[in-house]
Formats: structure tokens, sequence, C-alpha cells
């Protein structure tokens, strides 16, 4: 409390202690101003704006060396080499910083005026742009004090690694609003009835309302709109404010994985659901605007209207004169228009992905349409699937190999259900996406429901999940393959700690069982890193993020950037691998037993490779399943 208090009397939020005690400071900083805030926010999550605006630095890895060189009078090679060696340029500002004496002392840095300089930074272009981006970042660098170079520098590269994912920066608001309501000056609100609350009340309540702070944030993910209303109005009042709007992408609603249909049975219990096909294409979040602007967003919000110039001009055809904007949930799937049929989803990622020109369109697109989350000015992410599904049906018609619903079956026995997923298969999907209908049925992400469940085929070759993990470095190939790779080490991300943890192995042969089958794009992507990995993904060392033991350790660490889909027969307790690591058994980690690599997940970023957490939950599930199928096995014995 007295740090807290300590820095409301400065009235003033360094970088130091912003990136140092984040909690605290959003507290504070709520305390302070809305101005404040709202950078300290942006900051910690190290981006400029909310991320659907898709607003860059724009600041290369070289350009930052650049300045740092330029700043301390150091030599651009000696900075190459010691980022090299210590894995972060972060540290080679900070500890190059130190043998730089001023004879004028620059102001000290704020919250707000980093905030600003960086902002400056992203909007540059133009001739010189570069050169005017280096001297900011000069400016910036000379007025570092303590250890503000290292984060000025590490906002900078993107990797600002300070342990706060946003779920905990959300929290932290939430808390801060609670204890600290507008306009108040005790927090009342942890007073129940006049007495004070008891913890588990208190615990209870500050969830409830992280909750709707959360659940706002799916809906409109944007800083900007959110914390004024927080501030002004309080934590209550934010859905009456901010609002789902078409043009602004929410967060999608993602599925569960499932070991099979008696777990669907199970899980679902008496509730109604659906089973709709799994179209293996893109998430496509189709907004339809009041004003009549179309705009499509991606799985991670980002903007993909000219990359489906095609589907655009097909809405209008496709939509009901009664609707004026709404918000549909699809997926972009690739189409033969010769044989009417899916194509997989390689010949997708084949598509140029901006400022495409409908006339030179090679890879037909087919919509598969399978929720409505807005209707003219409604929105309908509170309703169950049963009426958003309803309205769907009801608002557009289908246009074959264009704009079609997704196939389902609202069926409740497992043989129907069986025979719908080969079906699915046969006719070129992943398997089944089983959905709620009526109970527990809404469109609310943050609840972290089991609303949505997914069966993929890969369950019927009783091969078992798939997992998405990044690839950190790579093992010399021996014999025939001597001198390329033989293998590649894999690892999961872990929120908690923000490393990645190796959890396999994946072996030469059974890649290249899938490079004989794969199609061109992925055979290049492929070989970039499998024949001649990029020089600057090469690593002389572990970054300090990873956890790999001594055993496993490959012959050269790779820079993690890539996602791959990973399938397994199953999960194992392991010495040598760290996946999950305490979270199953206090000292043994998680690995996969017989991986095999599917694809590149390039929609996906390093660290939305599945969590170390995930990865226990399924290993736990394996593990209630096989001791299911023992019991039963033992009770037909007796
Ligand atoms: P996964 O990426 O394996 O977790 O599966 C979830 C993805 O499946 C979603 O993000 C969608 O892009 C895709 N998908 C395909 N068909 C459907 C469907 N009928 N309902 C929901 N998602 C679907």
């Amino acid at each position: 409390m007295s740090l807290l208090e300590r820095q409301i009397e400065e009235k003033t939020s360094t970088l130091s202690s912003i990136y140092s005690k984040c909690l605290t400071v959003s507290i504070c900083s709520i305390l302070c101003c809305l101005d404040d805030l709202l950078c300290c926010v942006y900051l910690c999550l190290n981006q400029l704006g909310p991320a659907y605006q898709g607003l860059e630095l724009g600041v290369g890895e070289t350009v930052l060396m650049k300045a740092v060189a330029q700043a301390t009078g150091r030599q651009l090679d000696k900075i190459k080499a010691e980022a090299q060696e210590k894995g972060d340029l972060g540290l080679v500002a900070e500890s190059s910083r130190s043998n730089q004496r001023m004879m004028f002392a620059p102001a000290n840095l704020t919250a707000g005026g980093v905030f600003n300089k960086l902002k400056e930074i992203a909007n540059m272009s133009g001739n010189s742009a570069m050169n005017k981006k280096i001297d900011i970042i000069k400016g910036l660098f000379v007025a570092c004090r303590f250890s503000e170079a290292r984060y000025i520098v590490r906002s900078l590269a993107g990797k600002l690694r300070i342990g706060l994912a946003e779920q905990s920066v959300l929290s932290a608001l939430s808390q801060a609003v609670c204890l600290s309501p507008p306009g108040q000056e005790l927090p009342p609100a942890v007073l129940d009835a006049g007495k004070r609350m008891s913890a588990e009340n208190k615990r209870v309540w500050m969830e409830e309302k992280a909750l709707i702070l959360k659940q706002t944030y799916c809906e409109m993910p944007n800083y900007d709109a959110i914390i004024p209303v927080l501030l002004k109005e309080g934590i209550d009042e934010l859905p009456n404010h901010c609002k789902l709007t078409p043009g602004v992408p929410l967060r999608p609603m993602l599925a569960h994985p499932t070991k099979g249909i008696g777990e669907v049975m199970k899980r679902f219990d008496e509730a109604s659901f659906t089973c709709e096909y799994k179209y293996d294409g893109e998430r496509a979040q189709i907004h339809i605007l009041e004003n009549g602007e179309v705009r499509i967003f991606s799985r991670n919000q980002e903007d993909n209207t000219s990359k489906y110039p095609d589907i655009i001009s097909r809405i209008p055809q496709v939509k009901k004169e009664n609707v004026r904007s709404c918000v549909l949930d699809s997926e972009a799937v690739a189409w033969d228009r010769e044989k009417k049929q899916i194509q997989p989803f390689q010949v997708l990622t084949t598509r140029k992905r901006k400022d495409v020109d409908a006339s030179e369109i090679k890879v037909q697109v087919c919509v598969y349409a399978f929720d409505l989350l807005y209707l003219n000015g409604e929105s309908l992410v509170r309703e169950p699937l049963s009426k958003r599904r309803a309205l769907l049906r009801e608002s557009f018609e289908e246009k074959v190999g264009e704009f079609v619903f997704a196939r389902a079956l609202d069926a409740d026995n497992t043989e129907a259900i069986a025979e719908f997923l080969e079906q699915s298969v046969r006719d070129s999907c992943e398997g089944l996406m089983v959905k709620t209908l009526e109970k527990h049925a809404t469109y609310e992400i943050a609840k972290r429901s089991h609303n949505w469940l997914k069966l993929k085929k890969d369950y019927l070759e009783g091969v078992g999940d798939t997992v998405d993990l990044c690839v950190i470095g790579a093992y010399l190939g021996k014999g025939k393959r001597a001198g390329s790779y033989g293998g590649f080490l894999l690892a999961c991300y872990d929120e908690e700690n923000e490393e990645f943890q190796s959890v396999c192995k994946i072996l030469f042969f059974k890649i290249y069982t899938f490079l004989v089958s794969m199609l061109c794009s992925c055979i290049y992507m492929f070989n970039v890193f499998m024949c001649d990995p990029p020089q600057e993904h090469i690593l002389p060392k572990p970054r300090p993020y990873y956890r790999v033991d001594q055993s496993a350790e490959p012959d050269v660490w790779l820079e993690a950037v890539q996602v791959w889909e990973v399938k397994c027969a199953d999960l194992s307790l392991s010495p040598v691998y760290k996946a999950a690591m305490g979270l199953v058994d206090p000292e043994k980690g998680i690995s996969l037993r017989f991986p095999r690599y599917l694809r590149i997940r390039d929609d996906k970023k390093p660290e939305d490779a599945t969590t170390g957490s995930q990865i226990a939950d399924l290993y736990k599930k394996q593990q209630q399943i096989q001791n299911q199928g023992e019991k039963q096995d033992l009770e037909d014995y007796y």
C-alpha cells in the first residue's frame, strides 16, 4: 500500500514503475487520470491502439540496433554481436546506456510522453521516415533512467515480456474500478450492508465484475471506448455504453476438443444440441454496416476486407431486403467451381492476402454461414443459438457455391451423429462442431463455456487430438539425411510464465510423407525451415524463455516464429519434456507420443500455440477416459 500511496502522491507514471508493478499502477493510474490510464494499459499490452486498427511501429530489428548504436556511440557490429549473445536487445540497450554520461539530464519520461512518441513513429511514412523514426528513438533513449531503456527497446521490438497478458490487464482494471469506484471516496461495494464482506464473497463479487468487463471487451475490443466509461460510469454501466458494433470485430467463439461422441453425449447430457460440418477454411466474420459497407475480419480480428472482394460483391444478392446491418460468423472455404466441391485448406493459403483484384481471383471461395451475432441494431450474443440460427436462415438466402448455411443435423443419438461425422469427412470437412441450442447456448466468449465442442475426423482414425505447437529447434539428420534436418523440437506456450515449454520431437520421415502429399505453398514454406532455415531464425543459444531439458537440446536453436498443427497418439508424463510442468506432476512435464505433422498454422502467432494448461487438460481428460475404460473392462470381466 505504501508504494501505491507514494505513486499517487507523485502523480507521474514513470515507465519503470509501470512495467514493474503493472497491477498496482493500473489502480493508481485510475485514481490519477484517464489519459495516463489509457497509455499505461496500451504500454503494458505493447499496443498502440485497438488491435483491429492494425497500427504498427514499422521498426525492424536492424533499425532499432542502429538507433541504439547512434544513441550510445557504440559500434553497430558490437551491438549486433551482443544482442545475438544475450538474445535480448533490451538488455544490450540497458547496459549500453549506463556507459553514457550526460551534461544536462533530459526530463524524465512519462507514460503519456512515451506512448505519444510511439504513435508518432507508427504514423510516419514517406521517404525519410526511417531516419525520423531513428531520431525519435534516440530522443527517447537518452532520456531513459534505471531500466527504462530495456523496456523501451523491447516495446519497440514488439517483445515486451513482462508476464502480463491481456486477461491479467482486464482483471487488474476491474479490480481497480471495484475497489475505487468513480466519484466515491471509499469503496462501499466491499462492504456488505454496512459490514465488511467475507473474503469468499468478495472474491465471487470481484469475479462477477471482472466478467462484465471481459465480456464487454470481447464485444468491443477497444480500450479507448471502454476506459472512459469505466471511469465515469463504473463497471456495471459498461454493457449499456460499449456494445457490439458492426465494423468492430468481436472475439470469435472457439471450440473445445473432445475425444469422441461418447464425451459429447456426456458433456451435453440432457441439453439439446446441433452438429454442424466443421469446414476447413478460414474464419470470416462478415459485418454489414448501416451505410451498406461490408467488412470482413479474420479469427484474430485482422481486417481481411481487401482479401475477399468476391465475397463482398455477392452480399447484396444473398441478404434479404429487411437486413440493414448485421454481423455474420462464417467459414470461407476454397471451392472448385467446375467440380462443384470443396478444396483443401492448403489451396486457400495460395490466395493473395491483401488488395485482391476481383478479376484476377484464381482460388474461388464459398462462404459457409453458421451464426448471426447482430441484426438491425440489436446484438444477438445473449440469445440462444436456436434463435440466432433461425434469424440467420430468415435473413439470408443460399446461392450454391457462393453462400450457403453450414450443413447441420439436430440429432440426439450416437448412431446418427457417427454417420453424420463420417459423411462430413466424405464431404471434405474436418469433422463436426457440436453446439448447444437452448441451454448455455449464448455467444458469450468470456465465460469460457463448453457450448461448442469439436469432433474431428482424426478421432475416427483413433489417432488422437491435434495441438498447435511452436518450432524452437532442429536436429541434424544422420545417415541418408545428413546435411539436412532429421527432426524438430516443438513447444507449447505457457501463458502463466510467458515461456515456450518443450513438448516433443517430431521426426523427419513423418514429415516426408507430408511433403510428398502437400501442395506447393506449404512445401515452399516447409523447405524454408527444413533445408534452409533463414539465418535470422537460427539462434546461437536458446532464448531465456525456452524451457528445454539438457537431454533434449537440439543441434540448432530456432526463433519461435512458426506454429505447426500436430496430431499425436496420446500424451504421457515425461521427465524430459517440460510442457505443463507442475500442473499434473510436481516434477514431470507432459510429452506427446508419436507426433505427426499436419500443417503450418500461419493464422496463429507463436503465443497462440496450445498452452501448457491445455496440454495438462488434454492429459487429464485422457487419463479419465482410460480409467473409465479400465473400469468398464473390469465390470465386463466380473
Ligand atoms: P480449430 O481451429 O480447430 O479450433 O476449430 C475452430 C474453427 O473451425 C473455427 O475458428 C472456424 O474457423 C472453423 N469452423 C468450421 N466450421 C465451423 C462451424 N460450423 N462452426 C464453427 N466454426 C467452424
